[in-house]
């Protein structure tokens, strides 16, 4: 059997599934032929079983304490992605006889819209195409619909890069946010949302889980009758995500990401200082380049997570690409729906990484310039 170490690892800027932290790797390897005083491993016991029911239990506690989620909030991993949550969301919430505001911000958005389309009258409240997707909505520039049965908004942008760096206020309107992308990134005033929704596999672990926080008292707006049993949420939170077999090894590794965000980097304050830390390096060096790096975002909007940019011509941008996985520097190829580069800085991104990549463009650069 041939094996690979720690230092076959390359620096993995890859947008999602994305860099897991390498402690919980190793823990992770550690432990699954055999989960300590257990005699098997998460990958063969029982969902109801002590042990697994003591992992997801701690994984949601230790969520709560990092995010601050208060007891009139459920916290749920369910399966089908975040695109799941693009049709559950309309199903249960929204009817023909009310209407959903959304916010158009980018390609993520723009499937959600889709998706809620089919289940009811959806209003358009910002939108931002004509500046191709380079920034969200500044604080004031929306407004929710009275009466809408929600405010849809995507916290960031996987593709374009863009990023709200504030919790909107709705008032009265549930504000349901898509957070795949920059979920636990920074704190985050969590009596701002009804409903926020990730897929695990950006920033919280592999695929296979969609974490959902959701307000109680939105399960009373329900209007969807005759809902699937697996998209309905009011039974989803009774059966505290456990009506049938859940995602046991997404939630054991996230539950391991939980702990490492608590105890190895302190919390989402931390957290946050590292990640600016991490992608202003990557920008200040970009805006220094006299042009030749372009970031795509507007400044205000700049994503911590996602750092998107194009070059002089696609070809440069593929010699780029080809060049930087030579040098062990991988992923960085944008989405094909936009082309350019996209360098994926997560929560369990090192610092290094970064410091990697900048001495690589300097040097692409001096060569190519
Ligand atoms: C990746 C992503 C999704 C889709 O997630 P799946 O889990 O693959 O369904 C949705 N929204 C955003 C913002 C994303 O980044």
């Amino acid at each position: 059997m041939s094996t690979a170490t720690v230092s076959d690892r390359v620096f993995n800027f890859s947008a999602g599934p994305a860099t897991l932290p390498l402690k919980v790797l190793q823990e992770a390897q550690q432990h699954l032929l055999c989960l300590p005083g257990v005699g098997a491993s998460i990958l063969e016991i029982s969902h109801r079983s002590p042990p697994f029911e003591a992992i997801i239990g701690t994984a949601e506690q230790d969520m709560r304490t990092l995010l601050g989620i208060p007891d009139d909030y459920a916290v749920l991993f369910l399966q089908g992605g975040a695109t799941t949550q693009f049709s559950m969301i309309p199903m249960n919430f929204l009817s023909a006889s009310t209407s959903a505001d959304y916010l158009l911000q980018g390609a993520w958005s723009k499937k959600a819209i889709g998706e809620a389309k089919k289940c009811g009258p959806v209003k358009v409240v910002w939108d931002g195409s004509a500046e191709k997707f380079s920034r969200v909505p500044r604080a004031g520039e929306f407004q929710p619909s009275e009466g809408a049965a929600y405010l849809h908004m995507t916290s960031n942008e996987t593709i374009e890069g863009i990023e709200f760096h504030y919790d909107p206020d709705c008032g009265s309107v549930p504000l349901i946010c898509d957070a795949s992308s920059d979920f636990m990134h920074r704190p985050i005033d969590i009596k701002k949302y009804a409903l926020i929704y990730a897929g695990a596999q950006k920033n919280v672990g592999p695929a296979g889980a969609t974490v959902v926080i959701i307000r109680k008292d939105l399960l009373d707006r329900q209007v969807g009758t005759q809902l699937p049993t697996m998209l309905d949420y009011k039974k989803m939170v009774a059966g505290a995500s456990m009506h049938n077999t859940p995602p046991v090894f997404t939630i054991y590794i996230l539950h391991l990401v939980m702990k490492w965000l608590l105890n190895d980097v302190g919390g989402l304050d931390k957290m946050l200082q590292l990640n600016q830390q991490k992608a202003n390096q990557l920008y200040d060096y970009m805006d220094a380049s006299g042009g030749y790096y372009k970031p795509h975002a507007q400044t205000d909007s700049r994503s911590l997570m996602n750092i998107t940019w194009r070059m002089g011509n696609e070809d440069l941008e593929k010699k780029f690409v080809k060049e930087a996985q030579a040098a062990k520097l991988d992923g960085l190829k944008g989405h094909r729906d936009v082309g350019g580069l996209r360098a994926s800085l997560y929560n369990a991104f090192p610092l290094e990484g970064v410091a990697a990549l900048i001495d690589f463009m300097k040097e692409f650069q001096q060569k190519n310039g």
